[in-house]
């Protein structure tokens, strides 16, 4: 009996199931999200001790496809893959470092980030979308007609859809909302060859026409609602606790948006405890930017009751969505790790980013999302001092260097650069640089607000 994985709605009172080869986002009998469900029993005749052998063996070696932070776990990510089919570019495998200084200046000894913007194209959706993208091209190979794929985004869906469409040579599709994109998010899948359509409308207005031309036209949907990429995506969690040595963390934070990721992360912490692999759980925070804080709302209330909000303009781009696909999957995820969601706003994040590159790092808004939401805990003494917690980085800073060179110059409407560092223009002469530096210097030494952490 080989390994084997399919598509199951996730209402229990319909639980349809589907192939994981069909081309299906969500259920055709009552419209519901789809999740991907394992055989595991199958998976349970391997014991605990032959997974992490089997895992340590794989990660970051050169044996394809298992080097791979995704694929050394291919029988719990998509079994009935064949491995010409896969489409990897040795996503995963991020580093995991102790964030000695910053968690010192914070009074938490034993934090710890884990930096999922170290992969090929500067994101944690390279996970998700290598699993989607691998599917793809096997379903091409036994004739399927996908002539393209594609998303509407504005950031790094389209990046990673973009490039792995390119390695594995078929055409993506990018639907992105005319003059509110940057050069810098736009110049990813232009570079991978993705067709790139600046449509007149908004992100929303997007994403409704990628949904119909994908039910018309045959071309294959790579939005969040395809649960192919949680499964990807899920590998997170697996990989900090091999990174462990096996050891659950304490607490993990980690941005919320469309609340895929968060519904990944919790979904592979579940497996491993039913795999005996680990036997016990983290503590799941989400932390949203308060311009978008749908799921924040509903935790208010205990998760009883749930409204979309209109999203507002945020440096947090990338979770800068007001009506969440995955709103569901995250709450029982919540409910199962005992969790908690925050908030942070403008200031509140940038500044928690500048802070913390303070001490070595180069933070993206999200993880400076994060690091706020942390921050707060801690001064409330939600989370102990003693706990080990770990921070996801969901993107590489340099995606967002142009918001990063704005704040340092005083330059964000409405936020103070608290950690502000401008570059200081000089006329090329010895005699002003040795004076400004040893007034910098003196100044630094004196604990000036430029150098010192409140
Ligand atoms: C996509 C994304 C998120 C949000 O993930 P969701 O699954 O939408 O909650 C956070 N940070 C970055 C950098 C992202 O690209
Ligand atoms: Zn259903």
């Amino acid at each position: 009996m080989k390994h084997r994985a399919w598509f199951q709605c996730i209402d229990p009172e319909c639980g349809e199931t589907y192939d994981i080869f069909e081309v299906v986002y969500r259920c055709r009998k009552c419209t519901e999200l789809l999740e991907v469900v394992h055989d595991e029993a199958r998976l349970k005749r391997t014991s605990p001790d032959s997974w992490k052998t089997l895992f340590d063996g794989r990660i970051r070696s050169t044996q394809w496809p298992y080097g791979s932070g995704v694929w050394c776990r291919k029988e719990m990510v998509l079994p009935q893959l064949s491995d010409e089919n896969i489409v990897s570019m040795y996503e995963g495998g991020s580093n995991l470092f102790w964030a000695e200084r910053f968690g010192r200046e914070i009074g938490l000894p034993d934090l710890w980030v884990k930096q999922c913007g170290n992969s090929h194209t500067g994101s944690f959706k390279d996970l998700g979308m290598s699993v989607l993208v691998s599917v793809v091209k096997q379903m091409r190979s036994q004739g399927v007609d996908i002539p393209a794929v594609a998303c509407a985004s504005t950031g790094d869906t389209s990046a990673a859809l973009a490039a792995y469409c390119a390695a594995a040579e078929i055409p993506s599709i990018v639907l992105l909302p005319r003059n509110k994109v940057s050069v810098a998010q736009l110049v990813q899948p232009i570079s991978n060859g993705a067709h790139v359509l600046s449509l007149d409308t908004d992100f929303d207005g997007c994403m409704a026409t990628v949904q119909e031309l994908t039910q018309r036209e045959n071309v294959y949907l790579a939005n969040s609602m395809n649960s192919l990429r949680i499964e990807g995506q899920k590998t997170v969690g697996m990989e900090i606790v091999q990174q462990f040595d096996w050891q659950v963390p304490d607490t993990i934070i980690i941005p919320g948006g469309n609340l895929g990721n968060v519904s990944a992360l919790g979904k592979g912490f579940l497996m491993m405890e039913t795999l005996g692999i680990i036997d016990r759980r983290p503590r799941i925070v989400v932390a949203q930017a308060e311009h978008a804080n749908p799921l924040y709302l509903a935790s208010k209330n205990g998760f009883r009751e749930f409204r979309p909000v209109q999203a507002q303009t945020t440096l947090a781009s990338a979770i800068q969505i007001g009506n969440p696909v995955s709103y569901k999957k995250a709450v029982r995820i919540l409910q199962a790790f005992d969790g908690i969601v925050e908030q942070a706003s403008e200031q509140e994040l940038a500044d928690a980013s500048a802070r913390a590159d303070r001490t070595g790092m180069f933070n993206c808004p999200h993880t400076g999302v994060a690091l706020a939401v942390l921050l707060k805990l801690l001064a409330r003494g939600t989370i102990a001092r003693q706990e080990r917690v770990v921070v996801i980085s969901t993107a590489h800073g340099l995606k967002f260097a142009d918001q990063k060179a704005r704040y340092h110059q005083q330059a964000i409407e409405g936020i103070t650069g608290t950690y502000a560092n401008a570059p200081i223009e000089l006329p090329n002469d010895i005699e002003r640089v040795r004076e400004t530096l040893r007034r910098l210097i003196e100044q630094e030494q004196e604990g000036s607000p430029k150098a010192a952490v409140p």
